[in-house]
């Protein structure tokens, strides 16, 4: 039965960094009859989704679509290129990076972890020049893959990827490198090609504005090649029956046909807009945002402006004051999920989600629940983000416009 506590009046704000609000378009595109996944429409789909995936990807090599989360996907990253006992050098930026480094352990992987030094290890972006001087310590390559994530959805912070790359350059080593770019894609920009990424992991219920469900792989020559020699088992994730039948349209396995039908919706969405305006939009509202946190007089969690997230931001309560508790009044009171802290931050800050299917009015919304919240958990403020959010959106118009009126 459903109860007032399940569907209350108006729209939920879904204002967690992912799963992010999803289109009604895409919404209705997933309503569909299911179709014959061997039958004679679906190839057509099928390639047209993996066509547009290499576009989001910003790629010319083969993506994989799994049915699975992200972490299917950062295990189907791990599992067909590295074999048991491999060194894998993990970058700890956050909860996401913790949680990889412990998976890969999981599957017997020797994992070493670095991250930049101090307490703010969690309020920064991956260091290129501490992996440069690791990779050049390690004369004999016995490194095997470098594992960073994209946009670490735990802080707010998103990572220069084209730097790691040339770090791993500048130290002449051949180790690949893989990103997780779950939260990252479609959202920030992202280019798996020019960065020279050989595996970026990704999974539908972020920037893409779908539901939960598909977790995918972008990857690379040197990847592929690596594939061959890998020796972890692999099954369901393996690469080979994949890029195979991917060729003609069509899985090795059941694909999950109407979480594609709204995959192809998104892409349509994405591209018609155009990346670069995807991109720009997301900073946009960022700014916005960041803008009400320093107005309330309250820490960002990134402590790198240079590598302030686009997606989410995090914002830290001050000392005694329980970040879940301001959450649980925000819920109960106003109908708006935030973001938990994870891990080692938990109840020292809340995440705020600018991903999705989101607009200017939908955030100051967003940002008034929190100033109203806040104030209600007795945290003093400096000033109104509401109107420092305002000032920013009204002083920065989108460079494209929503709508022309008639
Ligand atoms: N990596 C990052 C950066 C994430 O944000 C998430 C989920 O939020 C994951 C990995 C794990 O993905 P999933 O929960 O879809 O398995």
């Amino acid at each position: 039965m459903l109860t007032l506590d399940f569907h209350p009046t108006g729209r939920h704000f879904l204002q967690i960094p992912g799963p992010s609000p999803v289109p009604d378009r895409v919404l209705r595109a997933m309503s569909l009859p299911t179709i014959d996944h061997r039958g004679p429409e679906f190839a057509g789909m099928g390639l047209k989704v993996l066509a547009d995936m290499q576009k989001v990807f910003q790629t010319r090599q083969p993506v994989m679509i799994y049915p699975a989360s992200g972490t299917g996907a950062w295990e189907a990253a791990l599992v067909n290129t590295l074999s048991a006992g491999d060194h894998v050098l993990m970058y700890e930026t956050g909860h996401f990076a913790a949680l990889w480094n412990k998976l890969a352990e999981r599957l017997g992987l020797k994992t070493e972890v670095i991250s930049s030094p101090g307490p703010d290890a969690w309020r920064q972006g991956v260091r290129a020049d501490l992996i440069e001087e690791r990779l050049k310590a390690d004369a004999q390559h016995r490194i095997k893959a470098v594992c960073v994530v994209h946009n670490e959805t735990s802080t707010g912070v998103t990572s220069n990827i084209a730097a790691v790359r040339k770090a791993i350059d500048a130290a002449k080593h051949p180790a690949l490198l893989l990103v997780d770019t779950i939260s990252g894609l479609g959202a920030a920009d992202y280019r798996h090609d020019e960065w020279g990424v050989d595996v970026s992991i990704s999974g539908s219920q972020k920037g893409l504005m779908l539901p939960p469900g598909i977790g995918m792989n972008a990857i690379s020559a040197r990847a592929i090649a690596a594939s061959k020699q890998a020796t972890l088992p692999k099954a369901f994730w393996a690469w080979d029956e994949m890029i195979e039948m991917n060729k003609t349209g069509y899985w090795p396995t059941t694909p999950n046909t109407n979480l594609l039908y709204a995959l192809s919706e998104a892409c349509d969405l994405l591209l018609a807009h155009g990346l670069d305006v995807v991109f720009a939009r997301h900073q946009r509202w960022a700014e916005g945002v960041r803008a009400a946190v320093r107005a309330w007089g309250l820490q960002i969690q990134c402590a790198d402006p240079s590598v302030y997230s686009p997606i989410l931001t995090g914002v830290m309560t001050p000392e005694g004051v329980d970040a879940d508790a301001v959450r649980k009044i925000i819920l109960e009171r106003f109908d708006c999920s935030l973001g938990t802290g994870l891990g080692r931050i938990k109840g020292k800050m809340f995440r705020i989600g600018h991903l999705g299917d989101t607009n200017d009015l939908t955030l100051l919304a967003a940002v008034a629940g929190c100033e109203m919240g806040l104030k209600l958990a007795g945290v003093k403020l400096a000033g109104s983000g509401v109107q420092a959010a305002m000032d920013h959106f009204a002083s920065h118009p989108a460079a494209v416009p929503l709508r022309k009126a008639a």
